[in-house]
């Protein structure tokens, strides 16, 4: 069993679309056992992506996932760091495989509607970021 951090991004949020992207990866088979919905200050959205901080998307991808709420959950199933960006599809919706979230919902580069944990390493930052031990529900 494996953890990894999602985030529905404010283009998903506002449109709308966190039942049906929720649904999605239900459907696959992964388990929400942590959910919140939250406004990311700039500062937040800076820490959180801290990794680009030198790549030249930095300052526009901060300034967006600070523009509006965002969803964050802590999907939990077999290999699920992979299957989720399997799920997700290729960062660039143009690319993205048919079927996918982003194909299905991504409007841009940017705007690609979700975000998902890239690795164990990533997930181990990234699930703390949000939640608490105490806010991880798994399965009884
Ligand atoms: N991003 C962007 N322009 C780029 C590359 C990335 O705006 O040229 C944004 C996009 O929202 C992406 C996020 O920065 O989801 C993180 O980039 P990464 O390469 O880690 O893509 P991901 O892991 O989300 O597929
Ligand atoms: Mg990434």
């Amino acid at each position: 069993m494996e953890r990894t951090l999602v985030m529905i991004k404010p283009d998903g949020v506002q449109r709308n679309l966190i039942g049906k992207i929720i649904n999605i990866f239900e459907e696959k088979g992964l388990k929400v056992i942590a959910l919140k919905k939250v406004r990311l200050s700039k500062e937040q959205a800076k820490a959180f992506y801290i990794v680009h901080k030198d790549r030249p998307f930095y300052e526009e991808l901060t300034d967006y996932m600070s523009s509006g709420p965002v969803v964050a959950m802590v999907l939990e199933g077999e290999d699920a760091i992979k299957r989720v960006r399997e799920i997700m599809g290729a960062t660039d919706p143009a690319e993205a495989a048919e079927g996918t979230i982003r194909k299905l919902f991504g409007l841009d580069k940017g705007r690609n509607t979700v975000h998902g944990s890239d690795s164990p390493e990533s997930a181990s930052k990234e699930i703390p970021f949000f939640f608490s031990e105490f806010e991880l529900i798994g399965a009884e």
